[in-house]
């Protein structure tokens, strides 16, 4: 499926595979009695509360006393103080890399929920063509006995077109037809709206093709033995696919040599946050100059688009790069690599054989002890492939009136909390400041799930899993380029209603917020408006301040990057942000492990702005209200005790170390102490003296 998170920031990026639930039954809701609802409403009219206030337990309001632990100075490591508990009580399921109280909790319940449904669907499909479907889909993974049988039949027909190269003039058509089915060697593209004309829709290529995570696997000495590990699984790989142990061990030095020779153009994980540098127009006869190697009249008519004319490429070096090594590499190695691209995307669908060595990969990169179960991964790839119809059956179950309505209350209550904070920034002009309240006047947001249901046109047969994935996979990418003939639709999902992340979009100024991750401990009804603004809250303040982060302020109200700040005002903003690149990359995530200040930066502007339009929210709701102690904390610290607990995770070092590389996020751990750190209210709450970790001297400040 194509990947389409180039301009928007997710709240977690982990992709769904890493971060998704285990085998155990489902947690129940953090448990809540009757006196909690009471608690949170002590100031609505005809209630009485005492004078002297409330005073009811921790769990009442909807945090947790065993997750905590008290031994810990709050001042020191507050993160261990609000987490310990749990830290120590849980233990890092054999099939994750990470997990958490959160995230993973969530996704393990959505995750039970939903393959229940696709089970009975798939025993009995009856009628409804929706329930047929997903029966279908989930029925094909889960038959391991005809998946065996099948072996690669269903991706055979590609691999003999990439095994017939050779003429290097052959290998662009191989990339166009790979392309076809959303299948992505060498470049992918990522339909959004333009840059600078928020009303058009311009399709953006951007540098791939790679199958190790990051460009830097390639080059860097720190990551020569994962590199080696990659080159023997490539060669077993292609074994399995058939080719003599010659043959295999000659395709993984192919691609080595193409995956790295892309890997020298393609642009850093913090290059790629250079928005305007991204910004590459150029027309299609500019394309065909720059990449002369390829049919691009044929690859545009492959994918459905003939007439297209503009385009934007992500780096013009890239694609010149691209070009040079079409003819540079011989049509041997690019036939290889070609091969090696569709076995590794197809590799899921496939035979055990194939699965277990992708996931002897996985294990080298992330130190995940176990594989998923399979069920796990089938109730993940049929919500990826009919997103529309599982999002639905999601939301009928697991969406109530009520939740979009305090989704809804507690984004206005933060929307009004920044336009209140606004007038006091006095490091902005009026100008700026104008340009500001416009961009919040004019954020939308989508809660819940998508206004309409799509349907998928193509038919799925429970006896061919490859078939069913291909099908799919070939329907995104064309109802991808499809975009390219409407008008822009600022209410566009491109996830899944069931998933349990948020999402801010620069380019259409809007939240996006699934049913999903409105579930507790991120959205408990039962709790009080201080843990639920210090959970879910926090997650709203991120999404509004991304449009007001080092690479959403490059764009104005409607979306169009234009510069709409002062250069005095932007200099001001400038010294900001310095402040928080240097405070992280001093964070130590593993001995010399540093948090990279400047791949984090907008994840941790948001983080600040999150955590305090949360916090002045909640005082704004709650301003007249009869305070309530609970387990003799204060609210103020129970909201902060929320937001803690909101980020208790675990995970192997290995992949603390991969996503410090990769992650545009700051791990859990410093998510917390950054944003409560430079918040003075924090340090007022838990009276932490000056100088200590969580009360330092030299605080930043953004948003
Ligand atoms: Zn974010």
């Amino acid at each position: 499926m194509l990947n389409r998170t180039l301009l928007v920031t997710c709240l977690s990026a982990l992709p769904a595979s890493w971060s998704c639930g285990s085998a155990t039954p489902p947690a129940a809701p953090a448990s809540a009695s009757a006196g909690a609802n009471a608690a949170a409403n002590a100031d609505t009219p005809g209630e009485t509360a005492p004078a002297t206030g409330r005073s009811v337990a921790l769990e009442d309001v909807g945090l947790s006393t065993a997750a905590m632990d008290p031994s810990a100075d709050p001042c020191v490591d507050f993160y261990r103080y609000a987490c310990g508990g749990w830290i120590d009580q849980t233990e890092l399921p054999a099939d994750q890399p990470r997990w958490s109280r959160s995230f993973s909790e969530i996704q393990k319940r959505n995750e039970l929920l939903l393959k229940d449904v696709f089970e009975r669907a798939a025993a009995d499909p009856g009628d409804d063509p929706i329930t047929a479907a997903i029966g279908a889909y989930y029925g094909a993974c889960m038959d391991e006995a005809a998946i065996e049988q099948h072996g690669i039949a269903g991706i055979e027909p590609l691999l003999a077109k990439a095994r017939a190269i050779k003429k290097w003039k052959q290998i662009g058509a191989v990339i166009t037809e790979l392309h076809r089915y959303g299948i992505y060697p060498a470049f992918s593209p990522d339909i959004d709206q333009d840059f600078k004309h928020p009303d058009k829709i311009t399709p953006f290529l951007y540098q791939g093709g790679l199958g190790l995570p990051d460009r830097d696997y390639y080059l860097a000495d720190q990551f020569a033995k994962q590199r080696e590990f990659y080159a023997g699984h490539v060669a077993r790989m292609m074994a399995l696919a058939g080719m003599s142990e010659a043959d295999a061990k000659r395709a993984a030095a192919s691609v080595m040599k193409i995956e790295t020779e892309l890997a020298k153009v393609s642009k850093t994980r913090v290059e790629m946050r250079d928005i305007p540098k991204l910004y590459n127009k150029i027309d299609r006869s500019g394309l065909a100059k720059v990449v002369k190697n390829i049919d691009w009249d044929a690859y545009f008519a492959a994918q459905g688009v003939p007439e297209l004319t503009d385009l934007a490429v992500t780096s013009i070096e890239f694609f010149e790069g691209l070009n040079g090594l079409i003819k540079r590499a011989t049509p041997r190695q690019w036939s290889d690599y070609l091969q090696w691209v569709i076995v590794r995307t197809a590799a899921p669908t496939l035979p055990k054989a194939f699965v277990d060595e992708q996931f002897a990969m996985r294990q080298a990169l992330t130190g995940q002890k176990e594989q998923q179960p399979r069920w796990k991964r089938c109730v993940r790839a049929t919500d990826a492939a009919l997103r529309e119809y599982t999002g639905r059956k999601y939301v009928e179950q697991r969406f109530s009136p009520q939740s979009k309505q305090a989704v809804t209350m507690m984004i206005r209550a933060i929307s009004d909390a920044f336009a209140a904070e606004l007038p006091g920034y006095d490091w902005m002009d009026e100008q700026t400041r104008a340009g500001a309240a416009a961009k919040r006047d004019k954020m939308a947001f989508l809660i819940g799930y998508p206004d309409e249901w799509k349907t998928y046109p193509f038919s799925l047969d429970p006896k061919t899993y490859t078939e069913n994935w291909l099908a799919a996979s070939r329907y995104d990418n064309q109802m991808q380029w499809e975009k390219t003939k409407k008008p822009v639709d600022r209410r566009e999902w491109n996830w899944s209603a069931a998933m349990v992340n948020a999402s801010y979009h620069p380019l259409r100024n809007t939240m996006t917020f699934p049913a999903g991750i409105l579930q507790p401990p991120f959205f408990n009804p039962d709790a009080t408006i201080a843990v639920n603004l210090g959970a879910l809250g926090m997650v709203v303040g991120h999404e509004l301040t991304h449009g007001f982060d080092d690479n959403g302020a490059l764009f104005d109200a409607d979306g169009a990057m234009r510069n709409w700040w002062s250069d005095a005002v932007a200099k001001n903003f400038d010294d900001k942000k310095q402040c928080l690149v240097d405070q992280y990359n001093a964070f130590e995530v593993l001995p010399g492990v540093h948090i990279n200040g400047q791949l984090t930066l907008g994840e941790n502007i948001a983080d600040l702005g999150g955590v305090k339009l949360a916090y002045r929210a909640y005082k704004a709701l709650r301003k007249d209200a009869e305070p309530v102690v609970a387990g003799g904390f204060t609210e103020d610290q129970q909201f902060f005790l929320a937001v803690g607990q909101t980020w208790c995770s675990k995970s192997t070092d290995e992949i603390a170390r991969m996503l410090v590389q990769i992650d545009p996020h700051s791990p859990p751990e410093f998510r917390v102490r950054g944003a409560l750190s430079n918040l003075p209210e924090f340090a007022e709450a838990f009276d932490c003296k000056p100088g200590t970790p969580y009360h330092p001297d030299n605080v930043c400040e953004v948003w």
